[in-house]
């Protein structure tokens, strides 16, 4: 709740940074007869904004990732036998991946994780993305990456219907991220791998910094994120987050509500 008075606005035009037009005006805010008039002759309306006017400009949804397992052409025939194709059971929100009706057991030196689920299309090369949970059951210690760089990774071994595979490396803990379209990523002014702040607005509020940024044509706007992060932070499907800055900078306007 703000008291706005006509020595504020004429503080904030202090600071050299203009008033915004439309004025912000969040339910609680006092806005003296003085300060309505100050803004209207300059002509700048009101706006009605309940949780910030960033937060309506910059939410983004959250799509949570339980371990799943990208397979090699050649690791699909080697779990579930020559010539084998993995048949699709449902569309993810990114466009032509999907989950596969297959899964596979994940073996490490001191644990077992049954029905990992397969995400399809088969693709270059083989990797398993877990939670830092998980690394502690299968009992290998298991480095964060981005998606695709498996180099100097631990291995893990894989068993399907038909074989076993046994990886030198693939194993990782993704990097979490932000898929964006070419049109999300100007409208939200981010680039190709900006590091993104994220903030959640639940009742335990996390700030994720570091968030990778990813834009491609074929992206649709979602936070991805591990089910370890989810647990910790409250977050579920379809929740929302809010940009609040990129490469270590609050955003101004974010600023201005932390002032
Ligand atoms: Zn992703």
């Amino acid at each position: 709740m703000a008291h706005i008075t006509e020595a504020s606005l004429r503080a904030m035009l202090g600071r050299g940074r203009g008033l915004p037009d439309p004025f912000p005006v969040r339910a609680g805010d006092k806005l003296t007869p003085a300060a309505a008039d100050f803004l209207k002759q300059r002509n700048i309306v009101l706006t009605r904004s309940d949780r910030g006017n960033l937060a309506d400009r910059a939410l983004i949804p959250v799509g949570v990732s339980n371990r799943h397992v990208h397979l090699a052409p050649r690791h699909v025939e080697a779990l579930f036998g020559e010539g084998y194709e993995l048949k699709p059971l449902r569309e993810l929100s990114q466009r032509g991946q999907y989950a596969a009706q297959e899964t596979v057991a994940i073996v490490g030196p001191k644990g077992n994780i049954p029905g990992v689920r397969i995400l399809g299309p088969a693709r270059g090369e083989t990797q398993v993305e877990i939670s830092r949970t998980d690394s502690y059951r299968l009992g290998v210690q298991t480095p964060v990456r981005l998606s695709g760089d498996i180099r100097g990774t631990p291995g893990i071994t894989l068993i399907g219907s038909a074989g076993t595979v046994v990886l030198s490396e693939g194993l990782i803990v993704a990097r979490n991220h932000l898929h964006l379209s070419p049109e999300d990523a100007k409208r939200l002014q981010v680039g190709q791998g900006d590091r993104l702040m994220l903030r959640t607005n639940g009742d335990r509020p996390v700030i994720f910094a570091g968030v990778v940024a990813r834009i491609d044509p074929r992206f649709t706007l979602d936070f991805h994120i591990d089910t370890d992060e989810a647990n910790s932070s409250f977050l579920s499907n379809g929740d929302s987050v809010t940009l609040i800055g990129a490469n270590g900078k609050l955003s101004d306007s974010v600023k201005e509500e932390l002032s």
